[in-house]
């Protein structure tokens, strides 16, 4: 058995190489000296670490960085093809798979509409492309770390999900189908919450305290980044926006209550409507809004009051920094925008709304896929970090 005083010198050294690794990652590239500078840590530890992630192929060196006098230091970059990740946005009639490096950066893209919903169906055209992807992964040290779904639902903690009322799913155990199969750690989350993460690593939400992330397509999903962390609520339920309540006695929806914010202010609703004038999808319809075509105009009109009131029903309840709008509507940003500022300004409260800002995805459709994959990277860096 470990003595005690053996384990904790075991456990600094795992915390210190983690410091060492993040110190790296972040400050890509560096020297010795500077890491030995940046995290306090002495020149000898800071070597001994080093020279460990050299071994493990995270870390490479590179050419000498600039001199201060006398010889040029060697500087260490993070190797971020040592692995890769796959992440995936299960859409309600679309998959978008991505392979990804270990600093996110997209190497492979793949995007297939999804024509049946049912789950077997779904599963094999969702199993195709992230075959497809696999086969495409460059040699690496690590190969695959790891997989990350972001699904149109209601996910427990253990990557069910529970309920996908657009899919008319009830209780898919996706996260131990996939794990199965593919014998890698698999991350499965709402999409909503992908996509908030995506755009607080790497889009508009970077440094963003209080943001909530709208994902506007078929339905409404929302994450929200409270105190710069995900948070999920108890169960981790959290952000079921879509399914407000705006009108009393309203509209049927899938969920089984009435007047949900999602039957007037998503893509769904903007379809429903621009059915008459012989519209089919969104992008037909972002054409003829570019030729100025007034019904259509109309249209998105109409869509951003209706996301606007439901807007200022989050910024009077949570009083956060930002809103942003992603997913699909955020390409009609130019067309909905008006008629969301001025319902907000209309309707929130002036104390709640005075800092706010109202933003539009900068990662566009890639959001919650990017997003799916950082669960992947981030369960690989885990197992660097203390326990
Ligand atoms: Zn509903």
């Amino acid at each position: 058995m470990k003595s005690k005083a053996t384990g904790d010198l075991a456990l600094v050294k795992k915390m210190n190489s983690y410091i060492v690794f993040h110190c790296i990652r972040k400050h890509s590239p560096v020297s010795r000296a500077q890491i030995s500078e940046l995290t306090g840590l002495n020149k000898a530890t800071v070597s001994s670490l080093v020279n460990e992630l050299l071994e493990n192929n995270l870390v490479i060196e590179i050419g000498p960085g600039e001199s201060s006098g006398g010889r040029k230091p060697v500087l260490l970059l993070f190797n971020e093809r040592a692995g890769y990740a796959i992440g995936v946005d299960l859409g309600v009639n679309y998959i978008r798979s991505v392979l990804v490096d270990l600093n996110g950066n997209i190497i492979e893209e793949r995007y297939e509409k999804l024509k049946q919903k049912q789950r077997e169906l779904a599963f094999d055209t969702l199993t195709a492309n992230i075959d497809a992807l696999i086969k495409q992964v460059p040699d690496s040290t690590y190969g695959i770390v790891g997989i990350g779904v972001g699904a149109p639902g209601i996910v427990d903690q253990d990557g069910n999900i529970l309920f996908a009322p657009n899919m008319k799913w009830r209780e898919v155990p996706l996260q131990s189908m996939l794990s199965e199969r593919y014998q890698l750690p698999v991350i499965i989350d709402n999409e909503a919450n992908a996509g908030a993460q995506g755009e607080q690593k790497y889009g508009a939400g970077q440094g963003i305290r209080n943001l909530v992330y709208l994902s506007v397509g078929y339905g409404i999903g929302s994450g929200m980044i409270l105190d710069k962390e995900l948070y999920k609520g108890t169960s981790g339920f959290s952000g079921e926006l879509g399914h407000l309540s705006i009108s009393f006695d309203g509209k049927e929806c899938s969920c089984g209550n009435l007047g949900c914010w999602e039957l007037y202010a998503s893509e769904k609703a903007l379809l429903e409507e621009a059915s008459h004038l012989g519209y089919e999808g969104l992008d037909e319809l972002i054409a003829a809004a570019q030729l100025g075509n007034e019904d259509v105009l109309k249209l998105f009109d109409h869509i951003g009051r209706f996301l606007g009131i439901g807007i200022a029903n989050i910024i009077n309840t949570l009083n956060p920094d930002c809103v942003m709008i992603g997913n699909r509507m955020s390409s009609a940003e130019q067309w909905i925008m008006p008629a969301i500022q001025q319902t907000v300004q209309q309707r929130a409260l002036s104390f709640h709304s005075e800092a706010l800002k109202i933003l539009f995805a900068e990662l566009k459709e890639h959001s919650a896929v990017r997003g799916a994959a950082h669960y992947a990277i981030d369960r690989f860096y885990e197992q660097f970090k203390a326990i």
